[in-house]
This record gives structure tokens, sequence and C-alpha cells, in this order.
């Protein structure tokens, strides 16, 4: 069957190849380390689960919801958008409801990009950012950040690469697969930038906003200059921060005009997302997210405390920066001994991540994500989930091998 071109575009996962390995070689009975999660694996909260079953007695839990998701749950939306983000766009935003912050940030590229749009994309970025805007006929554009700016990508990189063509710029602060979120001071300078381009529409991916771990707390260009808020489009959703990615309820927060569109659009290919968990969330009071996220946050800035410790330990600080959110950690393979086995002179810029993770898994049991998938090269994600002790065993195999070169 001859698949469309449109289609054959897409990459598949790169993660996929790797856990399939992981997968075969504990089948062999071999012990791994798999830190490639995307997801908290902690049950969601009692009065999350406790609001789903008292749903489950009403005959429209079961039927079609709205288009565009319950009445009365996108004005839930906009009110916790309003106070958690200190802004007010009652009257200028609505919201859409989706499956999974994914089908959101689907929804908003397939309505505004045209073949040959340009959307600038900051490494590191999401896996799918690129090739959603490769589906729908735009050109990816890559501004990259590195370890020694903490993945800041350079305002005047940005600027660089703005022209006639560019239609958005995604910006996902808490970061995946960074685990940092963009300082004060670097939003205050991109709201600058981006005041003098008009036509720019601006997708500010915040589904890990509520995932901060370290002070001080992400802020976002809209709240420098509110009338950018105009031109902005939210993400945001509960599959990270109430540990619900199963059940598929993703948000956009979006102009007015923007929203009609999209709805027209979901109408067509999917409908309104699942009405059970949408009462269910009506009935959940969101402010119990935070009491929900505090346990777990500790939990986050022990592991992240273990990793500075063992790469200190290690003498290996040069691949060590502040996380702070989201629940990932960049390793960077770049400034470790191990990267002189893979690199074939001092000038090689090649990305050998999807061999150094490859390594990693066969010598050493760690399955981790290759940085090449998040347009940053030689280095991987790993999850900061999983319990103490199983992380600090894990850890400690990463960086006795990223010392193996050292003779
Ligand atoms: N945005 C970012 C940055 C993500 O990491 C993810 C999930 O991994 C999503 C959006 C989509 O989340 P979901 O579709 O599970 O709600």
């Amino acid at each position: 069957m001859k698949i469309s071109k449109r289609v054959s575009k897409i990459s598949e996962s790169v993660t996929l190849q790797l856990n399939s390995l992981a997968v075969s070689m504990e089948e062999e009975g071999k012990k791994v380390w798999n830190l490639t999660a995307g997801q908290l694996p902690f049950r969601p909260g009692n009065e999350f689960t406790e609001s789903l079953r008292s749903e489950l007695v009403f005959l429209n839990s079961f039927q079609y919801s709205p288009v565009a998701g319950f009445k009365k749950l996108r004005e839930k939306v906009i009110d916790y958008y309003n106070t958690s983000r200190e802004v007010d766009v009652s009257e200028t935003h609505n919201v859409l409801i989706s499956n999974g912050g994914k089908h959101s940030i689907s929804n908003v590229l397939a309505s505004i990009i045209d073949p040959g749009d340009e959307v600038i994309l900051l490494a590191p970025y999401w896996v799918s950012y690129p090739e959603l805007v490769k589906l729908y006929e735009g050109k990816p554009v890559i501004i990259s950040s590195s370890i020694y700016e903490e993945f800041h990508p350079s305002i005047d990189d940005i600027k660089s690469a703005i022209n006639s063509k560019t239609k958005a710029i995604i910006i996902n602060s808490p970061n995946n697969p960074g685990g940092i979120h963009y300082s004060e001071s670097w939003m205050k300078e991109f709201a600058s930038l981006v005041l003098e381009y008009p036509e720019l529409i601006l997708i500010s991916d915040e589904i890990y906003f509520e995932l901060s771990y370290f002070d001080p707390k992400p802020t976002y260009f809209y709240q420098f200059e509110k009338s950018l808020l105009e031109r902005t489009i939210v993400i945001d959703g509960v599959s990270k921060n109430m540990a619900l990615t199963g059940l598929r309820i993703g948000f956009c927060i979006a102009p007015n005009e923007l929203i009609s569109a999209m709805t027209r659009l979901q109408g067509q290919t999917a409908s309104g997302a699942n009405s059970l968990v949408q009462k269910a969330l009506l009935g959940y009071n969101f402010s119990l997210i935070h009491d929900y996220l505090e346990p777990i946050k500790g939990h986050l800035r022990e592991n992240a405390r273990t990793i500075q410790d063992i790469l200190r330990e290690n003498q290996l600080s040069q691949c060590w920066y502040q996380s702070k959110s989201a629940f990932y950690y960049l390793i960077d393979f770049s400034g470790a001994p191990i990267i002189n086995k893979y690199k074939k002179n001092d000038d090689d810029m090649t990305d050998y991540s999807s061999q150094i993770c490859q390594g990693l898994l066969t010598q050493k049991g760690v399955a981790v994500v290759p940085g090449e998938a998040f347009g940053v090269p030689n280095t991987a994600r790993l999850s900061l989930v999983p319990t103490k002790e199983f992380f600090a065993e894990a850890i400690t195999k990463i960086v006795e091998f990223m010392k193996e070169a050292e003779g």
C-alpha cells in the first residue's frame, strides 16, 4: 500500500528502538535501569479518582461532549489560567479541550501553518514539534543552545532567524527535555524582541508549569508585555501535573477566533474529548494540584541532587547544570572522556548521541533517550522520577561509562 508523502515524512520515535532493545535485554534476564519515562509513576490524587468514580452513575458521562468541551470546564480552565499566571484573558481568549496536549499542539499547527511557513523551535525542543510542523507542510527552524547557557537559546540568534516567512515560535518552559525553565530576564528580553514583530504568533507550551521544584518559579513573556497575549496561544493539560497521561485531556487557551477555527477542525477529526474525564475534572479543585505535587517535587529535587553529587565526586562538574523543573535532565557527554571514543578528531561535529546511548544500554544496562531527538548533540535525556536508590545506581553506571575513555 502506498503511504502518503505527508505521513512518510514523519520520523519514528527514537525512543522506540532503544526501548525494544531494553525490553529484550530484560527478557534475557539482564538488569536494566530504564530512565526513559515521560510520565510520573504515581497514582493520581484521591480527590480526582473520587470525582471520577462519582461521575460513573450519569448517562451523559458516557455520551458525546460538545466539540470544544463542556462549557463549565472551559470556564474553569480560563479561571485557573488567569489565577495561576496572574493575567486576565476572560474577554479575549477561549478554551478548546482536546485529547491531550499533543492533540492541542497539532490542532494549533494545523490551523496556522500554510505550506512553506517557518516555525522557530528552540533546542532542546520537544520531539513532536518538528514532526508536526512538517506534517502541516511548514519548515522547522531550529535555534540551538547548550549546557553552557543552561539551555537558554540566544535572543540574538532568534532575532536572526525571523524573516517574512516566519509564522510562529514555540516556547516550552518548563522544558522537556532540558529540565529548566527560562529565566525572568530571558523572558523579558524575549518579550521585547517579539514586540518588534507584530505578525509573529507565539505558542507557549506550559504543560509542565506546575512542576517547578527550584525557585524562582516560571514566568512568561506576556506577563511583562501584556499586549502580547493578543497573539499568544497557551498549551496546558493534566497529563503531567495530575499524573493522568493515559486519560488524554489537553487544553488550548487562545484568542477566540483561533479557538473557533480549531473547534471546526476538531469537530471533523476527533469530536469532543472524553466526557467522563472532563466531568471528573469539573468536580475537582485545581488548587489541589499544588498539594499533590509537593512530595513529588521533593523527590525530583533529591534525584537532581544525586546527579550533582555523583558528577562532582567523579570530577565531571563540567557536565552539570542546575535543573529546576519538569522531570528530566540532559546528561552531556560532549564534555566527558567517553566522547573521545566516538569522535574521529577534535573538529568532528557529528552527533553521536544515538551510538552513545546504544553503548550505554548494552554495556551498562541504562536506557536513556538520545539528544538527537531534541536537537542537542551528544546528550541524552533521562527521567528524574525513579526511586532514589534505583536512580543513584543508574547515575553511577552512567558516570562509569562517561569516564571510560580515561585509559
Ligand atoms: N508538550 C510537552 C513539552 C510534552 O513533554 C508533552 C508530553 O510529553 C506534551 C506537550 C503532550 O502531553 P500530552 O499529550 O500527554 O498531554
